[in-house]
């Protein structure tokens, strides 16, 4: 069965999306730990990081800086911190998370909650911030 995240990539189940290639997709976590937290995914489904193959996976790593670089202007932050968890959605995903502290990598802080509108704004202003890079 396609996990939640390849029904995201296949718009089976909407997203708030941030950018998108031919491998690569990435979107809003919807239960943020920060303004910004996103999720930067391979469309091939594999469950565990580290079983992609070398290409794809170092692919992964730099969409991901890129996505990050796009966050980070426009969320007021010290740092992208960025983590792979992988214990929820059997489909690898890396974190992307605007962090001021330590503290704000925690996923056991309680999680943010966004409007329909808020989220939608959040993900456009990125995604220009993404297009322009
Ligand atoms: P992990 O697998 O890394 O432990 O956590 C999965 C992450 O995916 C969580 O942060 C969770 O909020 C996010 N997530 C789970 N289901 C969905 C979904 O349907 N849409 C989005 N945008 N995020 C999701």
């Amino acid at each position: 069965m396609a996990s939640i995240f390849t029904k995201i990539i296949k718009g089976e189940i909407p997203s708030y999306k941030i950018a998108e290639n031919e491998n690569y997709y990435a979107f809003l976590d919807i239960n943020p730990l920060a303004k910004g937290h996103t999720l930067v995914i391979p469309k091939n489904e594999t469950d565990y990081i580290f079983n992609i193959e070398d290409e794809e996976y170092k692919g992964l790593f730099a969409f991901a800086k890129k996505v990050g670089i796009a966050v980070e202007k426009v969320i007021p932050c010290k740092r992208i911190g960025i983590t792979v968890i992988g214990l929820e959605v059997p489909h690898a995903h890396i974190h992307i998370i605007p962090i001021n502290s330590i503290y704000d990598m925690d996923f056991k802080q309680p999680k943010l909650k966004f409007s329909n509108e808020e989220f939608i704004r959040i993900a456009s202003d990125i995604k220009s911030e993404y297009e322009k890079l």
